[in-house]
């Protein structure tokens, strides 16, 4: 049953103004001067559109339309449609290097750099000293060469690219020896058997899930063995009767025999992170001392860089590898170098890294920090999500995240929220989520035990008063829900 008669829409119609008034009024000329004649016409098509569709359907709310009307609704729809779809969101997963989230964040110095590499020219591929051609490897290799001990180095999109390259250079066509506890998969579709099979390379597994020895490796080396790979087994964890080989008992076979020991540390760190009073990861230096011949890892994991694939070890091999074509189709962007030299360069500080280097800093940051952040945020949750929730501040359990150290937890803080009714509310925690997920900076966080869980250790001071202040806005826009009892 319509709610407008037929007489009724026909003269609703007949008062919408046309477009070439529409697009001619004062109104429309601010519109047109920020987003551009064709998509205010395109905007303002689909806003007549919407209305006829509607009219014609009987909608009881369709009412006359004015220009007044039509510019608020295309003002609307093009803001939206012209929002970045890439936002900044609050981690409050307490998973510090989460890749859903963009892993590492950067540290001012490197986004200086950044800033810098994008807004003015830069020798990326020229050499200051000769004045010709260069190589955009050689603007920190050196570094890299300095903090990990390797003789060279080379840089590439990601890890998985440069596990790609290695082997595409180095095993294509040959056999690669790979023991079966670490056949993993790291997530977004990398496998170490796929990338193997795209590398040209033919994987040979020695040993089981559980238990690899020396004399596995010593046996399926034949003659069309190429390399020895270790790869780190990054999200998962064997326990209990467990073997596994070390680089430093596979390097001596691998040498006599004239082959090449790679390996995968997947995150990859270049310092001793005990000293920070966290878990033990080996670093990319005693991988090398122990006698890999190349290490690959990534520069947004542990090491707090940008998205990046590193490649270090042997001399021969990095120059095998640099002149493979996949390392042109690979390589890094000047946006990555610029970013990457400066947080290489902290590392010669490392007394002062725990302070200047974002991911240490976080992954570092003492629980009364987090415990009075916690503080200061719960009367704001508590207002702006309303009584039918009871926010708590609670310990809780930070992850690294990116497949380092996947079964290490970091003793954190955060706010718990559950239902006020004390019943599981799976529905009204999905509800929150979800709310939480929709604000203009969307909050992040996660449900487990019934409760929803914001982990504040990623929330630093500025973070922090930038979600004070959207929530107290949000209480602001719900005076309703945020009185107690106000529902029963
Ligand atoms: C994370 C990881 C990768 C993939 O690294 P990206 O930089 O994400 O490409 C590969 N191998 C291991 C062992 C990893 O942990």
């Amino acid at each position: 049953m319509s709610d407008v008669t037929g007489a009724e829409l026909r003269a609703l119609m007949a008062r919408v103004p046309s477009v070439e008034k529409v697009m001619a009024s004062t109104e429309f000329a601010t519109l047109i001067g920020e987003f551009g004649r064709t998509q205010v016409l395109a905007a303002l098509r689909r806003a007549l559109d919407d209305w006829r569709g509607h009219a014609q359907a009987g909608a009881a709310s369709v009412s006359a339309l004015d220009t007044a009307q039509l510019h608020a609704n295309v003002d609307a729809a093009l803001r939206q449609r012209n929002q970045a779809r890439l936002r900044s969101v609050f981690n409050l997963t307490g998973t510090v290097l989460h890749t859903n989230l963009g892993r590492a964040l950067l540290p001012d110095e490197a986004v200086r750099a950044v800033m810098q590499a994008l807004t003015q020219p830069a020798n990326l591929e020229f050499d200051l000293d000769t004045g010709k051609r260069g190589d955009r490897d050689d603007l920190i290799d050196e570094l890299i060469c300095e903090l990990t001990g390797a003789e060279a180095a080379t840089v590439v999109n990601n890890n998985a690219a440069a596990v790609l390259l290695t082997l595409s250079a180095l095993a294509s066509k040959k056999e690669v020896i790979v023991s079966r506890g670490e056949l993993v998969e790291i997530g977004g579709a990398f496998r170490i058997p796929d990338i193997m099979s795209r590398a040209g390379a033919k994987l040979r597994e020695v040993g089981t899930t559980n238990r690899t020895h020396l004399k596995d490796y010593d046996e399926a080396i034949g003659p069309n063995t190429a390399l020895l790979m270790k790869v780190h087994a990054s999200n998962y964890a064997i326990n209990g009767f467990t073997k596994e080989v070390g680089v430093g008992e596979i390097a001596p076979l691998a040498h006599v025999r004239g082959l090449a020991v790679a390996v995968d540390l997947g995150s990859g760190t270049l310092v001793d992170l005990t000293q920070w009073g966290l878990p033990r990861e080996t670093t990319v230096r005693e991988t090398i001392e122990a006698g890999a011949d190349l290490v690959t890892f990534s520069g947004d994991k542990l090491l707090g860089g940008p998205q990046a694939g590193l490649i270090v070890g042997r001399r021969d091999l990095i120059a095998k590898i640099k002149k493979h074509p996949l390392k042109r189709a690979l390589r890094v962007g000047k946006l990555t170098l610029a970013a990457l030299e400066p947080v290489l360069q902290m590392y010669r500080a490392p007394e002062r890294l725990a302070e200047r280097l974002t991911t240490l800093r976080l992954l570092t940051r003492p629980m009364a920090d987090m415990q009075a952040a916690a503080e200061r945020v719960l009367p704001v949750l508590q207002s702006a999500i309303g009584a039918r929730y009871e926010v708590s501040a609670e310990p809780m359990f930070s992850q690294i995240g990116s497949g380092a150290l996947p079964v290490d937890t970091l003793p954190s803080y955060g706010l718990v929220v559950r239902t006020a009714d004390g019943k599981r509310g799976g529905r009204q925690l999905l509800a929150l989520e979800k709310r939480l997920r929709e604000l203009a900076r969307p909050v992040i966080g996660r449900i487990a035990d019934d409760a929803l869980r914001l982990d504040l250790r990623c929330l630093e001071a500025a973070d922090e008063a930038q979600l004070i202040q959207q929530l107290t806005a949000e209480a602001a826009a719900h005076p309703d829900d945020g009185s107690k009892g106000a529902r029963a």
